[in-house]
């Protein structure tokens, strides 16, 4: 009598269940941990939590990165248990699935990319980071003592980025600053503050989506504009908004050569 086993192929290498995506059921790819204590593959995460990005800008403290904040991480329902979690890559979980079973996380790699590359429209979640870092005077009895500013845009993928516009108050001698790649900053002595506005330029193929957002003269909607008022008090500050962008797959596509596996 044939069994099941009999019909079936075992699989190559056997992966332990810890080692598996709960909600995949593959191996765990670029795994990210909840605080609900779940791990799961990034993309997963991404794909099934609840999250509802909102353009506001949240003042967050300045040591804080673009690299510290992953699209998972956004506070949004863990798609295990539902409770309201953040998600953060686990160098830990990704080093022991990689050296346990290095060929199998290849191929997952691959699919990963191959699958990006085949979606023709795909949406991305942006980190941007807005704000200014100040060293006072040494004397803050002078009033026109100046203080030492740095103005920046911190972006979590600066791969999509063509460029950073900075619009400084038209009393500086070069108010209009292009920056093309990071950092997208400008250092300035300075006793007053003022509101600092910033364009950021989308790649060729790539499009806010924002109705804030502004054409340029080779693209729809790829300039998004914006505005920081300086803060000299306590070292500065930034703030972090989270925004999508669209890339429109056909445009950015590269060619996928010959698939020699099997
Ligand atoms: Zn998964
Ligand atoms: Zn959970």
């Amino acid at each position: 009598m044939a069994s099941i086993e009999d019909t079936q192929s075992p699989p190559e290498t056997e992966i332990d269940d810890d080692d598996l995506c709960p909600i995949c059921r593959q191996l765990l790819h670029r795994p990210v941990v909840t605080e609900c204590s779940h791990t799961l593959c990034e993309l997963c995460m991404t794909e099934w939590a609840d999250v509802s990005v909102t353009s506001h800008m949240t003042i967050v403290p300045l040591a804080e990165r673009p690299e510290d904040f992953v699209a998972a991480n956004i506070r949004a329902k863990c798609p295990m248990c539902r409770t309201m979690t953040s998600a953060k890559r686990s160098l830990e979980v990704e080093d022991r699935v990689k050296g346990r079973y290095p060929e199998i996380y290849q191929i997952r790699e691959e699919e990963a990319v191959a699958e990006e590359e085949a979606k023709e429209v795909s949406i991305e979640t942006l980190t941007v980071y807005i704000g200014n870092t100040a060293i006072p005077p040494d004397s803050l009895e002078d009033e026109r003592a100046l203080f030492d500013w740095e103005f920046f845009v911190n972006i979590s993928d600066t791969s999509v980025v063509n460029e950073v516009e900075i619009l400084l108050h038209e009393t500086f001698k070069k108010p209009r600053l292009l920056r093309y790649k990071p950092p997208y900053s400008v250092r300035r002595l300075g006793w007053g503050t003022f509101i600092v506005r910033a364009n950021v330029v989308l790649k060729y193929g790539y499009s806010w989506i924002s109705s804030d957002a502004e054409d340029t003269k080779y693209a729809k909607r790829a300039s998004l504009p914006l505005e920081w008022e300086l803060c000299f008090d306590g070292g500065g500050s930034q703030a972090r908004c989270q925004l999508k962008i669209k890339k429109e797959g056909r445009l950015v596509r590269r060619s996928r050569g010959i698939d020699t596996r099997g």
